[in-house]
């Protein structure tokens, strides 16, 4: 009988991971790094029970790293199929991947020459050239419609609206004469945003994987997101100091900008300097562009005018020039990976900036447990970076407005789009208090009953 096993997302909000057997053949349906804290770190190093060479497929729901970053792992240990995925999630992984893959080298570069780490060798998960060694695998499955991976599996798409490309999955698994169907929620967007899409209508299926990443609240809905960044912005500009923006280089960024461009054009805020520390984030915003199916007409039009940015951008490439950002001392906003705080560039603007309390942090999406963002949103008096102690004196506003998920009354308007209450409802992608809040609620508002799922478990599709 089909079966599936949750291999990550389980418990917690990343590595994204399920796996789906049928027939003797098997389908990874996501493949995700887990990201955060060093427990949960750590589990990157573990083999995955099957052996990745046992794996015939993968298919991507869209390319965040939380749920595209192990792909290159799986191919380095032995995974040999195609990694399917639409052409924007296609064109958005051959940025990340590499990318994730340079941030672990220029950290365990760091951890070396500054023997911060824990271990006596430290070594990436993998590196650039395995990163792009793993993009040749990719290929291209049509947007929307209908797409045939083998005789037990039928894929068709439909739009999530949480970033460019990004789909929930209908899989139609056909053994032994029978047909089950398996929707994967994917990360789900918000609905009225002003560049993507409100999430599609969910179609009838027998089991439901439902993220839950904000399955605990909603985000708040005043102040808007636009009168919310003007006060931040006019508030740290007035007093001098430096908005450190840790992104997502993909969605966040794009509309950070868009909203930062609209303010500007309003006369609402001052055109600040924006130091883009992050030259993919450009690049995605040109992936956006391409994209319009995606995207909203007023963000097309806009995109066509080519002013979806601030009107003051730097576009920082090198290590160099992102270390100049350090010479900045008027009102600036610097945008720089990682989202999460987690690695990346914005380490070090953050040992630079924190200490001074004229600065602000604004984190602009979800700060998995552990990260350095979720320290600094629970009110850190410190962050320990590359090995130091920083104390932190700037401001730290979370926008949480400015999320690309959606949140526990949105996730509930999804759910009940529903044609049919599914046999089967799984939470994923949550953390433990968000996915019991979601559950609580589904059985109260709809009346089913919905079950969390456990890491490494395996269930019985056809129950
Ligand atoms: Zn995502």
């Amino acid at each position: 009988m089909p079966q599936l096993t949750f291999l990550g997302a389980a418990g917690t909000v990343t590595g994204s991971k399920y796996l789906v057997e049928a027939n003797g053949k098997r389908l990874l349906v996501d493949c995700g790094l887990f990201q955060g804290g060093k427990e949960l770190r750590q589990r990157n190093w573990t083999p995955l029970p099957q052996n990745p060479a046992t794996i015939d497929w993968v298919l991507l729901t869209h390319a965040h790293i939380d749920h595209t970053g192990y792909v290159p792992r799986v191919v380095r240990d032995g995974f040999r199929g195609p990694v399917f995925a639409n052409a924007a999630t296609k064109e958005l992984c051959a940025l990340l991947l590499p990318d994730s893959a340079h941030l672990m080298e220029e950290d365990t570069a760091h951890a070396v020459k500054h023997g911060w780490s824990s271990h006596k060798e430290p070594l990436p998960l993998y590196t650039e050239d395995e990163a792009n060694a793993a993009l040749e695998r990719f290929r291209e499955i049509p947007r929307l419609g209908e797409f045939r991976i083998s005789p037990e599996f039928l894929v068709r798409p439909h739009n999530a609206g949480h970033i460019v490309g990004a789909s929930s999955l209908e899989l139609e698994i056909t053994e032994g004469g029978r047909k089950i169907t398996v929707l994967f929620s994917g990360d789900l967007g918000r609905y009225g945003q002003p560049i993507l899409y409100d999430p599609e209508k969910p179609p009838r299926a027998d089991v439901v994987l439902c993220e839950s990443t904000y399955g605990d609240c909603d985000h708040p809905s005043e102040p808007p997101a636009e009168d919310a960044l003007a006060d931040v912005v006019n508030r740290v500009a007035k007093r001098g100091g430096v908005i450190v923006i840790p992104a997502f280089a993909v969605d966040r960024t794009q509309l950070l900008m868009y909203y930062t461009r609209k303010l500007e054009d309003a006369k609402r805020i001052p055109c600040l300097p924006v130091y883009m520390d992050s030259p993919m984030a450009i690049t995605v915003t040109d992936i956006y562009r391409k994209h319009q199916e995606d995207c909203q007409p007023q963000f097309n039009a806009q995109a066509g005018a080519n002013d979806v940015d601030a009107s003051n951008v730097h576009v920082m490439r090198t290590v160099d020039e992102s270390k100049q950002i350090n010479d900045v001392h008027t009102p600036a906003i610097i945008i720089s990976a990682s989202g999460m705080a987690t690695g990346g560039r914005v380490m070090h603007h953050l040992a630079q900036r924190l200490p001074d309390a004229r600065n602000c942090v604004l984190l602009a999406g979800f700060q998995a447990e552990g990260s350095g963002g979720r320290l600094l949103e629970d009110g850190a008096k410190y962050l320990k970076i590359h090995g130091e102690v920083v104390p932190v004196r700037a401001e730290v506003v979370n926008l949480r407005q400015f999320s690309a998920h959606a949140g526990q009354s949105e996730l509930l308007r999804w759910l009940s789009g529903l044609p049919a209450p599914p046999r089967q409802l799984h939470l994923v992608h949550g953390e433990p208090a968000a996915s019991a809040a979601l559950q609580a609620k589904i059985q109260s508002q709809l009346g089913w009953r919905a079950n969390i799922a456990e890491y490494l478990k395996t269930t019985d599709l056809s129950v």
